[in-house]
């Protein structure tokens, strides 16, 4: 076995299989016969001992059928109905084949709000910690019927990558409807050549990833790559394989080499930093000039208003924001210990100066670096 994957596979206890619309649906809906050889397979991983968090998608094209709907439904309500309709569907196609392994799969919905409060956060992830304590198998998904644009996921590939840092699984494994990644868009670029091994999700291989999304499911490659980015911050490996291949997942865990792999960083980030970066939901942009990214990205400085040339969008002091480049590419999430009105108005100004224009000082920092946390590694790689 190679020794990377070697290495993963053999000190797997935990891992996050994330199945996507594309995998369990046929035109008609449910594709049972998937289902249940997946759930066979994740019982026996169950069986050798090895910890599963299942997030299936598929509720919408699971129900939308039963609205008469062809293809992905277009408005937010019809997504939502057809959720409802799904949802139930899904569980039990899944729950028939856990059974007859005798063994108990639960149902957890959830939604961007959930994780984004950390007193939720925690509660999560003690409901995720009992359910595996007992031998129970959760089946995750976004609460597609109740949520609003404001506290979406938007799509399962974060929402996974999200409980994989919650849970701190070993592996966070996306099942697609691709063989993995490419370094263009396969479907419209012949030359596009796969990728078996990824580093590190730099911006440039996020430019690789195209925009198309999958004609089931809601995200395409970008959600893919933005999923094992997040993953590794939290210090977990990312696979991606193709879901419909048979028997993927014994051959995944006998170590075939398929598919894509993503390694994680490093250093893993502290708990603390883990849901700064990947679970708060970043409301405005801070953009640098050059000297700033350098003392931010390269020199672990704190981030002070003289470095910041523009502040976009409406935020609250404690809010998460993107701090980026002069170009407005992000490079960095932290928590702004002023709103935005006030950073407008230090914007380019010494600390010395700001109690003079506010009135007040809460502290130096725009953003403090306790409260930051880079998603990429050096200045020289943003400006790349
Ligand atoms: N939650 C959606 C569903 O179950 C899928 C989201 C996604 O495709 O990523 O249909």
């Amino acid at each position: 076995m190679n020794t990377l994957r070697g290495n993963i596979l053999q000190q797997l206890k935990r891992v996050v299989i994330k199945v996507g619309s594309g995998v369990i649906s046929t035109d008609d809906g449910l594709d049972g016969a998937m289902v249940t050889r997946l759930a066979d397979d994740i019982c026996e991983l169950c069986a050798r001992g090895i910890e599963v968090i299942l997030v299936s998608s598929g509720a919408v094209s699971a129900g939308r059928n039963f609205l008469g709907i062809e293809g992905r439904p277009k408005t937010i309500p019809q997504k939502q109905a057809a959720a409802a309709i799904g949802q139930p569907r899904i569980m039990r196609a899944y729950k028939e084949v856990f059974e007859r392994h005798e063994r108990v799969a639960a149902q957890v919905l959830l939604t961007r709000d959930d994780l984004s409060n950390r007193r939720r956060y925690l509660n999560a992830h003690n409901t995720f910690d009992t359910l595996l304590e007992y031998g129970v198998t959760p089946i995750v998904n976004e609460n597609d019927t109740v949520v609003v644009e404001e506290i979406r996921f938007g799509d399962n590939d974060n929402l996974s990558a999200q409980v994989a840092s919650l849970m701190e699984a070993d592996l966070l494994l996306i099942l697609s409807d691709v063989d993995g990644f490419y370094d263009g868009d396969p479907s419209c670029n012949a030359g596009a050549q796969f990728v078996p091994l990824i580093e590190k999700v730099t911006p440039e291989v996020m430019a690789m990833a195209g925009t198309t999304r999958s004609t089931l499911g809601t995200g395409g490659m970008l959600t893919k790559l933005q999923a094992a980015q997040k993953a590794g911050l939290a210090g977990i490996p990312t696979l991606i394989v193709n879901g419909r291949s048979p028997s993927i997942l014994r051959r995944v865990f006998e170590g075939e080499e398929l598919g894509s792999l993503f390694l994680a960083s490093a250093s893993k980030l502290s708990a603390r930093k883990r849901w700064i970066a990947l679970t708060m939901l970043p409301s405005g942009k801070i953009l640098l000039d050059g000297g700033a990214v350098r003392a931010v990205a390269d020199s672990g400085k704190s981030l002070l208003p003289t470095g910041i040339v523009a502040v976009e969008g409406e935020f609250e002091r404690g809010d998460a924001v993107h701090i980026c480049d002069g170009n407005g590419v992000p490079f960095a999430i932290g928590v702004a210990s002023y709103n935005h009105v006030e950073l407008e108005q230090i914007k380019g100004h010494r600390c010395a100066e700001i109690e003079q224009i506010l009135g007040y000082q809460y502290r130096d920092e725009a953003v403090y670096r306790d409260n930051l946390v880079l998603i990429c590694d050096t200045a020289e790689e943003i400006e790349a």
